[in-house]
């Protein structure tokens, strides 16, 4: 049934059809957060896109080794290497030992995807714990010509560079316009061209992260810690490289660079960018203040929204927009979003009790056919929203008594959907995400309510069932016995 996967590669500019290096296995590397404050909904969006991505590699059999990295070291204030590092600055602010900085945002990193559903990469590397592996790689590039010394750092020489390879093949720029773009050296740098990038930074008397190197007590480069991970884990060339727009330059362009310096070649086959999530039409951005955190969103509790939201909820608005195209955020997107999940997955639930024919009045297999077309093409998620809603519909209308379908075809609706929903999208019955104590309570209310019913005690039955509703539980008796959803 499933034909070729399309995915659309930011160095082609073109949707290729996908040919892993390794036939059934493919290594995935996303660029994962800088953890030196909580992360906001902008970079929630960009991970739970690359988790889709890697459910449906799953979900069509590939043996996947997801790597995603904590950047937990190296990250300047500005791409340009000046300022402080994001995580030392925060703990001199603070008076804590940068790694409980690390500690702390990673742990919530994690609480946080865990309550998106996203699945854990197969590795999580950090960058202190690659110093050494660095360290080689700079080495390496210095013994080739391609990076120099000055002043106990080490700045990769992208001119140099550029003669034998093409630097900005990725960001589709052209050098000539990248040096016109900068500013002048003032005499005072430590760079022989303001296009270069510090492959090892020496550190000033008051950086509190600092390691011995052959050149100085220093740190590395931010982009050099995903070419050393991705390397090691993955090999020199892999199939995937993801991570949002925004690092398309200059970070993983100096990836390609140092990957190419490295090995004579580029280090990856399909790079892959997911696009922003924007708040009033700008991006979402931690160093601006135009962002939502999720716990804001989840209890509702912010002037943006006037109610609080599902996570549940949230991926499946994220879901609704390709992961290529820019997704603004609004409360009324998200409530439009809150009853299209409700309906999918009332839908959903209703294909249990559906009645079976002789005969089919769809093409079934053509129906299922759609939704896997959709995911191939280059992962698109919201024609696979939509075909599924046909799909609904038109078992709404066999629940009616207005269209049939057979025993077997159900049975392989069925399945397609659970796995195109629940595996692939990562979306969730309300009642289960993180809801245990819920359901339980539910299961103790429904059983007293039985009770009553047993007893012809309607008051207390109808009692119940009101009370709930209040409360925004709809209960539904059925001859299965009662069933409840969330509204
Ligand atoms: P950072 O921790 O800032 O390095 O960002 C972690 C990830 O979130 C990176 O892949 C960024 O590209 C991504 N990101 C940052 N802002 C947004 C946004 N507004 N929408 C989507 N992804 C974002
Ligand atoms: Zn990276």
């Amino acid at each position: 049934m499933q034909k070729e996967l399309k995915i659309y590669n930011t160095l082609s500019g073109q949707k290729e059809v996908f040919v892993p290096i390794h036939a059934d296995k493919v290594g995935m590397y996303v660029c994962g957060p800088t953890v030196y404050s909580d992360v906001h909904l902008g970079n929630c969006r960009t991970f739970i896109s690359f988790d889709m991505i890697y459910r449906y590699l799953l979900y069509l059999g590939y043996k996947v080794r997801y790597v995603r990295n904590i950047t937990d070291a190296g990250h300047l204030e500005n791409d340009a290497d000046e300022g402080e590092d994001k995580i030392s600055k925060k703990a001199r602010l603070e008076e804590l030992e940068p790694m409980e900085i690390v500690q702390k945002y990673t742990v919530g990193f994690h609480a946080i995807l865990k309550q998106f559903n996203t699945l854990p990469p197969s590795i999580e590397p950090t960058a202190t714990g690659h110093i050494i592996e660095q360290i080689e790689i700079v080495k390496d590039i210095i013994a080739k010509g391609l990076a120099y010394e000055s002043n106990g750092s080490i700045y990769f020489d992208v001119e140099k560079h550029n003669q034998k390879h093409d630097y900005g093949v990725l960001s589709k720029r052209k050098i000539e316009d990248l040096i016109s773009g900068t500013r002048d050296l003032d005499g005072q740098d430590e760079k022989r061209s303001p296009l270069d990038f510090a492959l090892w930074k020496k550190a000033s008397p008051f950086h509190i992260m600092r390691w011995p190197s052959p050149w100085s007590q220093g740190f590395p480069g931010w982009h050099l810690e995903c070419t050393a991970m991705s390397q090691k884990y993955l090999g020199s060339r892999f199939d995937i490289h993801g991570g949002g727009m925004d690092l398309k330059f200059p970070h993983h362009e100096c990836e390609i660079a140092q990957g190419e310096a490295v090995n004579g070649h580029s280090p990856v086959n399909y790079w892959m960018h997911a696009n922003m999530l924007t708040l009033n039409g700008k991006k979402m951005s931690k160093s601006t203040g135009n962002n939502l955190l999720p716990e804001e969103l989840f209890t509702g509790n912010t002037d943006l929204l006037d109610q609080g939201f599902h996570p549940t909820v949230a991926r499946f608005f994220m879901m609704q927009a390709h992961y290529r195209s820019e997704l603004d955020f609004s409360s009324e997107a998200l409530k439009a979003s809150e009853k299209g999940f409700h309906k999918l997955m009332n839908g959903i639930k209703a294909l249990d009790k559906l009645p079976t024919a002789n005969t089919s009045s769809e093409n079934v297999e053509l129906l299922l056919i759609r939704l896997h077309d959709a995911m191939n093409d280059d992962f698109n998620t919201p024609i696979l929203i939509a075909n599924l809603f046909e799909i609904i519909s038109f078992t709404n209308k066999v629940n009616d008594g207005n269209a049939s379908v057979t025993e077997k075809d159900l049975n392989d609706l069925k399945t397609v959907i659970h796995s195109m929903v629940f595996d692939v999208l990562g979306l969730t019955f309300l009642e289960e995400v993180g809801n245990d104590k819920l359901a339980g309570t539910m299961e103790v209310i429904l059983t007293l309510r039985k009770n009553a019913r047993d007893q012809k005690d309607w008051g207390t039955s109808d009692l119940i069932r009101d009370k709930l509703s209040e409360v925004g539980i709809q209960i539904k008796d059925g001859k299965e016995g009662t069933s409840w959803t969330i509204s």
